[in-house]
């Protein structure tokens, strides 16, 4: 073990090491899905997938840490990629400029060992959710909206559909473009999700319930979850 990932080493093991051999997927890598990224690049995962189609905007900055005013208007995964590379030079990185669709799920997926979400919207975490239940991988839900923060890690059941069966219809919940979200949280948010995939890769046991958090009014906690009768997770 190099020294640079001592510190790990003496928490985990010779499980630390093991980082190295495992690929990560993240869906998404706008401020939730770059610092996961930047994070597991970070603990020593040398194999990302990541996928998302969108340029960097302005307006992404003050959340999007891993990525710099000279990257706007760039393809986000492929900043990111450049950045990743820059922080551990033996990262690989395969880096796709697209959106997640049920069709293209499970390709992305094949080799994966973890996948962490990162994405802005629950019709797509429910594809998510479902590719990832089909090839028995796990998954780790993360959202933020305003000032609260939510995570939940999926190793088959309860599974997101126990809590939300179906995406609700467009224009239900508010978006973070119009009420706007406070630029610490995904930090924390994704800081949670990177824990729980380290553990994961490490085959330590995830943790149970649904993470809920408003750092804005200092409350912290976590819902017991269960599978819910009729979820197609139970019926698996
Ligand atoms: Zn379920």
């Amino acid at each position: 073990m190099e020294d640079r990932f001592a510190r790990h080493e003496a928490l985990l093991g010779a499980a630390s090491a093991g980082l190295a051999h495992k690929r990560a997927l993240i869906v998404g890598v706008g401020a939730l899905g770059s610092a996961s990224a930047e994070r597991l690049t970070r603990a020593g995962v040398r194999r990302l997938r990541i996928i998302d189609p969108d340029r960097l905007s302005p307006s992404n900055l003050p959340r999007q840490t891993a990525l710099h005013e000279g990257d706007l208007g760039a393809l986000k995964v492929e900043a990111l990629a450049r950045r990743l590379k820059e922080i551990d030079a033996r990262v690989i990185v395969e880096a796709r400029a697209a959106r997640a669709t049920p069709e293209g799920l499970p390709a992305l997926l094949e080799g994966v060992d973890v996948v962490l979400d990162g994405l802005d919207n629950f019709e797509a975490r429910l594809w998510l959710n479902d590719a990832c239940a089909a090839a028995k991988i796990p998954w780790i839900y993360g959202g933020v909206l305003a000032t609260q923060g939510m995570s939940l890690t999926i190793t088959g059941r309860p599974c997101l559909r126990c809590l939300m069966p179906e995406a609700p219809p467009p224009g239900l919940l508010p978006e973070n473009a119009e009420i706007g979200v406070l630029n610490t949280l995904p930090w924390l948010i994704a800081g949670v999700q990177v824990t729980e995939a380290i553990k994961l890769l490490a085959g330590i046991a995830p943790r149970a319930g649904l993470l809920v958090m408003d750092p804005w009014r200092g409350e912290f906690e976590v819902r017991s979850i269960e599978a819910r009768a009729g979820c197609a997770c139970v019926a698996q």
